[in-house]
């Protein structure tokens, strides 16, 4: 992309609206505008980095056998009226009127429709275990949005139903979900800790939530400092493997981490001393189990190999994809602006042309575009007339991971420099030789 033709609306003052970073460097880098409280537009860099996230989210949810769809974001009240929810959900739904005086709702997320869809469906256990998940926009009329996309109102998550036969088989396709989600947050460069929780207003007793250590997190986390240095990486792992899936639960999960509402400081007091930290975290994404909550009191039943009809057993599991926008920037920042990590960068590549109409240069900045462009990867040419110090103010903001520098003096010498976002360190070399750096 060249920028002479993009729309990267960048601001030169901090918005006085934002208080904490991750918001801030959104506005700033052109990611977002507000339409109305909590609710946003995604610009062009923003939308970018949002579909990359939704990308990874896709990719992991696949390899772990779930079912990709898409539900509505218009719902019919009828649906929480039979699961009881439509009194219990509050001043948090968002209530709609239709031109028949039909009640609508705007769904915060989406229990009542899955298991409606499953119950006209599904009406034997052989078409068991099946998990279906969907990317949809939900609207929470949240008493105080609040930092940008982190507590929008209007927010895209992931959300991901399992239907299964016996409790045995749910909680494995729980354990499913927590082994896809750990890996899907490495991909975004976060560590993304689970931690016992509270099941709220979906209810259910197995429930962990995912959460990004952050001083700016809304959450108060307590938990032994051995965990952080668990990682998950790229082993190998098989889905369908029970004693596999809950191999990693149990590493994950078997030392202390909890969140504030189910914090028991008896327990935590067992914990060695240096090792017991208090801290902020982000919520990410959280995972249910709540066995059949919504199928008796929805019908939504199965015959088993006996031939009985049993309720189906259930859970439900939420990434915060536009949340994680937020999240990803502050844990990856400095007071430059943001330092997007490779798997979600929206570019990989900034060229900055010092000289631009200098033809020596321009033509240097058109062969490494040329080239990173057919190695497949997106680069992003300051192509523009501003002085250098605007461009390279606008590049550390937008945190691409590197930055190819052209100008006539460094190409009199054959070379131009490159160089790193998060190190911060240059190296002069010939262009072909950059190139291969970042490939
Ligand atoms: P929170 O405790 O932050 O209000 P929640 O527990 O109500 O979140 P869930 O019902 O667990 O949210 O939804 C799944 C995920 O959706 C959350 O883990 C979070 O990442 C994201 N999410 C929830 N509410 C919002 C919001 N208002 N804005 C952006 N993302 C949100
Ligand atoms: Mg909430
Ligand atoms: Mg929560
Ligand atoms: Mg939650």
């Amino acid at each position: 992309m060249r920028l002479s033709r993009y729309f990267l609306p960048v601001l030169k003052e901090t918005p006085s609206e934002a208080q904490i970073v991750s918001h801030r460097y959104m506005l700033r880098a052109g990611m977002i505008k507000q339409a109305s409280a909590g609710i946003y537009s995604w610009l062009p860099l923003g939308y970018k980095v949002l579909k990359n996230i939704e990308n990874i989210v896709h990719e992991e949810q696949q390899r772990a056998g779930h079912i990709p769809m898409l539900m509505p974001t218009l719902q019919s009240a009828d649906l929480w009226r039979e699961s009881g929810r439509y009194d219990d959900y509050g001043e948090e739904m968002l209530r709609i009127t239709d031109r028949h005086g039909r009640d609508m709702l705007y769904g915060p997320t989406n229990e009542e429709l899955i298991t409606d869809i499953f119950r006209s469906h599904v009406s034997s256990y052989k078409d068991l275990p099946l998990t279906l998940y969907h990317i949809q926009w939900k609207f929470r009329d949240e008493i105080r949005p609040r930092f940008g996309v982190m507590r929008g109102r209007e927010f895209l998550m992931k959300d991901g139903y399992n239907f299964d036969l016996t409790k045995e088989d749910a909680l494995h396709a729980y354990n499913r979900h927590l082994v896809s989600y750990l890996r899907s947050y490495e991909r975004m460069g976060l560590q993304a800790i689970p931690m016992r929780a509270d099941g709220g207003p979906i209810g259910g007793d197995y429930t962990h939530e995912f959460l990004v250590l952050a001083e700016t997190g809304e959450s108060e986390v307590f938990y032994d400092s051995q965990i952080t240095d668990l990682t998950f990486g790229d082993r190998a792992i098989d889905f369908d493997s029970v004693e596999q899936c809950q191999a990693v639960l149990e590493e994950f999960t078997s030392r202390y981490a909890r969140t504030d509402e189910t914090h028991d400081e008896a327990i935590f007091a067992e914990v060695p001393e240096e090792r017991r930290r208090t801290a902020r975290g982000i919520e990410v994404g959280q995972i249910f189990y709540f066995g059949t909550k919504y199928s008796d009191a929805m019908g939504a039943l199965v015959q088993n190999a006996e031939g009985d009809k049993v309720p189906v057993h259930m859970g439900s599991h939420g990434i915060g994809v536009s949340r994680l926008l937020g999240a990803i920037i502050e844990a990856n920042h400095d007071d430059k602006g943001i330092i997007w990590p490779e798997g979600v960068t929206p570019f990989h590549c900034g060229i900055v042309n010092l000289k631009q109409g200098d033809d020596e240069a321009d033509a240097a900045c058109e062969a490494i575009y040329a080239s990173l462009t057919a190695l497949g990867l997106e680069a992003l040419y300051d192509d523009t007339k501003e002085r250098a110090g605007g461009k390279f103010a606008s590049m550390d903001l937008i945190g691409l991971p590197w930055r190819i520098t052209v100008g006539p003096r460094g190409l009199k010498n054959g070379v131009v420099e490159l160089t790193s976002r998060r190190s911060g360190e240059s190296v002069e070399l010939p262009p072909e030789q950059a190139i291969e750096r970042i490939a």
